[in-house]
């Protein structure tokens, strides 16, 4: 934070921090550690005072997580995190410099409904909901056939047991435990690396909708959206950001937990070259993986005008 200042000062324009936004992680609703009201409280123990819950393709957490922002003084940007089909095919080169030897099957894409309130009931809001659904609902069919998978070499993992562990939209992390827990792997990574990340023996892709199908939803129910970590993607900022803005997405989540400063840098200045809002997020899914959520500073008049 500091050195990030030091290296703005030498600029035109003095930028404000803030460490107040925390707007991407993750419930039990879906691939997350921690309850609805865990998490709220986790949130507001480390100083974030606006939160979006992003669970995956689903905004089943949306009402619970409003009571317990109200609760605790926060203000709760609704959100969810919508896996997409790829925009760009991913460049070897970049990857490369990334040190990554494989790019996503997917994009994320934040959606952001800062001026709905769970409470009320929405037309457009339930009408987005209903879009969702079957990128939900594929989640389900396509744990059976990862399960199928990693039975077919040889592991003795059952469905059920799966499925136990999500009280939301189930995900590999559910599955990956329940292998670490039967002793085919030490560790989530390992999991990961040999079966079930993208490509690997037992991994299985899921039914997704383009970005730009995704944006045009998201503005047609009042929202606004924001391409999550692009780092995974092997794409050139450049390249990337004059594509996301082409579809029409609003911000780039250049200030995501895993960006290098330098990073977060070229991606907020290639966005203010083109008229691109940013944003920021800790990507919290839990204890396991991250000891806390917030602490993400940013510019603060450079997120969507809707959420600072
Ligand atoms: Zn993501
Ligand atoms: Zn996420």
């Amino acid at each position: 934070m500091k050195q990030l200042e030091k290296r703005l000062r030498g600029g035109l324009v003095m930028m404000q921090w803030s460490e107040r936004y925390d707007l991407h992680g993750h419930s039990t609703h879906s691939d997350g550690e921690l309850s609805v009201p865990q998490l709220a409280q986790k949130i507001a123990s480390e100083g974030v005072e606006v939160w979006a819950l992003t669970d995956h393709d689903v905004i089943s957490g949306w009402k619970e997580a409003s009571g317990e922002a109200k609760q605790r003084g926060i203000r709760f940007i609704p959100g969810v995190e919508i896996t997409c089909i790829p925009g760009l095919a991913a460049q070897k080169t970049i990857l490369e410099k990334e040190g990554r030897d494989r790019s996503t099957t997917s994009w994320h894409l934040l959606a952001y409904f800062p001026t709905h309130d769970p409470n009320i009931d929405s037309q457009s809001i339930t009408a987005f909901g209903k879009w969702l659904e079957p990128f939900a609902e594929g989640r389900i069919g396509r744990m059976k056939r990862m399960v199928e998978k990693v039975n077919a070499l040889g592991m003795d993992i059952e469905f059920e047991a799966v499925m136990a562990r999500s009280s939301g939209a189930v995900g590999r992390p559910h599955l990956a435990k329940e292998m670490i827990e039967k002793g085919y792997a030490n560790s989530m990574q390992q999991v990961f690396d040999e079966w079930l990340g993208d490509g690997c023996p037992a991994s299985v892709e899921k039914i997704k909708p383009t970005i730009a199908e995704a944006v045009n939803v998201i503005h047609a129910a009042g929202g606004i959206c924001s391409l999550a970590h692009p780092i995974y993607y092997g794409i050139e900022s450049n390249n990337l950001l004059s594509f996301i803005k082409s579809v029409g997405v609003d911000a780039v989540e250049a200030f995501h937990r895993s960006h290098p400063d330098k990073y977060r840098m070229e991606l907020l200045n290639g966005a203010q070259k083109i008229g691109l809002k940013v944003t920021c997020g800790s990507d919290y899914h839990g204890p396991s993986y991250q000891a806390r959520p917030g602490h993400m500073a940013v510019p603060s008049s450079y997120l969507p005008e809707q959420i600072i």
